[in-house]
């Protein structure tokens, strides 16, 4: 269970103790409710380290909502937090404000009057897509499993947002497989994706995945024509000549542009010496895809590698970012990696940014693009869809790193 200790805040008691049972029917252990915004602030204050999710009304008689978002903030509250609103103009009012205070990690808002259905849309997801409690020895997929998962849509591409470092905003984003089993949650990527590659069914799922991808990504460019989405290709796929032209065609088929998609490839030992790989790269480049090599710095990714290879695009590993910011070694990959690849004429994309300092850092390495929760997880279609209208004139990177340096 992500949450054991859940404060909820609302000044009308019955919303309060609603939450309070279905938190309870979640087996939450720690369950504190109250109607007054200054108990709850005393509360955190005594408690701020063991609470994992705040739920707290914003619009409450004692204390304006951003009054208390800046207390929050300021006794650095580094839970959850979900907002429960009355009007949907108010969330998004608060939502833009809200991208500000960025230290807040906000689950998603609750809308009044509060109803079983509208807590699991925001809280069985963020239980599920927070952990993939199945590995691989503790599960065993077989192949009908796997044939009937897709037959019944249980797998699907969720979609990750990138962002553009100095503007803040939207570029598109990663499509990351999710498998929802029912009765059993959601199935770690790792595990399914091995599953895949070892029985042969890579293939089968990278296009099922990638015809969803396609499908989605009509509506959200009728959105934001300037998006691009990339799909993840397993290295052997990348040894399939014909594979360029499949991928063409089936963009084709839903009358999208190739310009809106773009590929990522994890690096391998392989790669490096493999000219049949080097020809569909290249074959993909030549059809105007961007291609990026995924995981750089965690295999043999070496000046080799890119001298080799047509990527437009390099995704520097999470392991290096994330630790950037305190690890000398983390710190000089990624610089190396960045001379490297700007030298060569690609982008580079930092993955797993979490926090802003981070992002700071690599904003002053001229990183183009970021990715990570710090922006968002991956989304399912419709909550992408909300995402990027809500976030449609980007966030507001100045205000972020000034409330840092604050
Ligand atoms: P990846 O391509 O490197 O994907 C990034 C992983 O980092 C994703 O994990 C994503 O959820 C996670 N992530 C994103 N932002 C953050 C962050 O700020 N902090 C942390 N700690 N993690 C973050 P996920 O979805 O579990 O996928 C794991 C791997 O599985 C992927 O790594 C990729 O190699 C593979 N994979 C996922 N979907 C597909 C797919 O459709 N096809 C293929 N071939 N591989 C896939
Ligand atoms: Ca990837
Ligand atoms: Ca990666």
């Amino acid at each position: 269970m992500i949450f054991n200790s859940v404060l909820i805040i609302d000044d009308d008691p019955t919303q309060v103790a609603i939450m309070q049972a279905y938190f309870e029917s979640l087996k939450v252990t720690d369950i504190k409710g109250t109607i007054n915004p200054s108990e709850a602030l005393n509360y955190i204050n005594n408690k701020k380290n063991e609470i994992d999710l705040i739920v707290s009304d914003l619009q409450m008689p004692e204390m304006d909502g951003l009054e208390f978002l800046r207390h929050l903030n300021s006794m650095k509250y580094t839970g959850k937090l979900a907002i429960i609103s009355g009007v949907k103009s108010d969330f998004l009012d608060h939502a833009s404000r809200l991208a500000k205070m960025h230290r807040l990690n906000i689950i998603g808002h609750v809308p009044k009057p509060v109803t079983k259905s509208s807590l699991d849309n925001v809280f069985l997801k963020e239980i599920k897509d927070n952990r993939f409690p199945l590995k691989t020895d503790q599960y065993f997929i077989t192949q009908n499993d796997f044939s009937r998962a897709m037959e019944h849509n249980e797998i699907e591409p969720y979609f990750q947002p990138k962002v553009d470092v100095k503007t803040g905003r939207i570029i598109g984003a990663e499509a990351l497989v999710r498998w929802n089993k029912p009765g059993m949650g959601f199935i770690s990527p790792e595990v399914l994706i091995n599953f895949a590659e070892k029985n042969g069914r890579i293939e089968e799922l990278t296009f099922y995945l990638f015809n969803k991808t396609l499908k989605s990504s009509q509506e959200f460019l009728a959105f934001d024509p300037k998006q691009v989405f990339a799909t993840n290709l397993s290295p052997n796929m990348a040894r399939n000549l014909s594979l360029p032209d499949q991928l063409l065609n089936r963009i084709k088929a839903y009358g999208l542009n190739p310009t809106s998609f773009s590929f990522e490839v994890t690096e391998n030992n392989v790669l490096n010496l493999d000219t049949t790989t080097l020809e569909v790269l290249s074959r993909l480049r030549i059809l105007e895809f961007d291609v990026a090599i995924d995981d750089f710095g965690t295999g043999s990714s070496n000046i080799q590698t890119l001298r080799d290879f047509p990527y437009s695009e390099l995704k520097i590993d999470q392991a290096f970012v994330s630790n950037a910011v305190t690890d000398v070694f983390s710190r000089e990959t990624v610089r190396a990696a960045v001379s490297l690849s700007h030298d060569r004429g690609m982008k580079i994309v930092a993955e797993g940014i979490e926090d802003i300092e981070t992002f700071a850092f690599i904003r002053d390495q001229g990183i183009e693009f970021a990715q990570g929760y710090l922006f968002s997880k991956a989304l399912n279609h419709d909550d992408y869809l909300a995402f990027i209208k809500t976030y449609a004139a980007g966030f507001d990177i100045e205000d972020m790193i000034a409330n840092v340096a604050a």
